[in-house]
């Protein structure tokens, strides 16, 4: 059996440190968006590495935001100073704060402690809530997501799946790139024989804006290993997921 001798929670010195001199580059530089960096890849070339990275600074500035959100209230034509919205700048900072915490926490961090077990067979956790928010729009998507996974000696407890998806949900986020990095992360830190992620969410910014369709469902899919290549393993997790009680 593996062992790990790095500590929960905590990222790795070496890239905090990186990513650190990366956000002040950008604090100090004019239009770099380096600090989240989505599309680029990182020194040690896996791209999961950046999509699934860790800011710097420890938390979200709440002075910064409030003073964004007065920006925004005095620009609609509000008066930031009326009662009901003195407290909303602050109020609104302390929610992004919550929203967006899961950029500053490892999602690695609830896969650090594993059992090993020679189940080999489908393990699925179905119906996970979540909610996470558009990047696009900064309004909420939510829905309910499908995780499984097929071990191949390391198992987790079931729990982890969701506290994973959970944190990475907790950043600016889009749907598709948030399924394929969750199922990513398992695969990386599992080191399943497969992982499917399949989710299905309703976002806000299609539904009370735009074209408004408050119907409309989202369904994104992300098939790693046997999921992937093996059509009759694919076609009882669906079975499993979707099919007759
Ligand atoms: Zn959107």
């Amino acid at each position: 059996m593996e062992s790990r001798d790095k500590s929960p929670c905590e990222s790795n010195v070496a890239e905090t440190a990186r990513l650190k001199a990366s956000a002040d580059a950008e604090l100090t530089g004019a239009d770099s968006e380096a600090s989240v960096g989505v599309n680029s890849t990182s020194e040690s070339g896996s791209p999961l590495d950046t999509r699934a990275q860790v800011l710097p600074g420890g938390k979200v500035d709440l002075e910064r935001i409030a003073r964004a959100v007065r920006e925004i209230l005095l620009a609609v034509g509000e008066n930031p100073d009326r009662d009901g919205l003195r407290d909303t700048p602050m109020r609104v900072a302390r929610m992004y704060a919550e929203l967006f915490g899961g950029l500053y926490q490892d999602p690695r961090c609830h896969l650090d402690k594993y059992f090993v077990e020679k189940y080999d067979e489908i393990v699925l956790v179905k119906g996970i809530s979540f909610e996470s928010m558009c990047e696009h729009h900064l309004l909420p998507f939510h829905g309910q997501a499908h995780v499984a996974y097929i071990p191949n000696g390391k198992i987790v407890g079931l729990s982890k799946l969701a506290r994973v998806l959970e944190l990475l949900a907790h950043r600016p986020q889009v749907q598709e790139r948030l399924t394929e990095q969750l199922a990513d992360l398992l695969m990386q830190e599992l080191e399943p024989k497969g992982v499917a992620v399949i989710m299905e969410a309703t976002h806000t910014c299609m539904t009370i804006r735009g074209i408004r369709k408050p119907t409309s469902v989202c369904t994104t899919s992300a098939m790693r290993g046997v999921f992937k290549s093996n059509l009759s393993t694919r076609t009882e997790l669906m079975s499993l997921i979707y099919g007759s009680k």
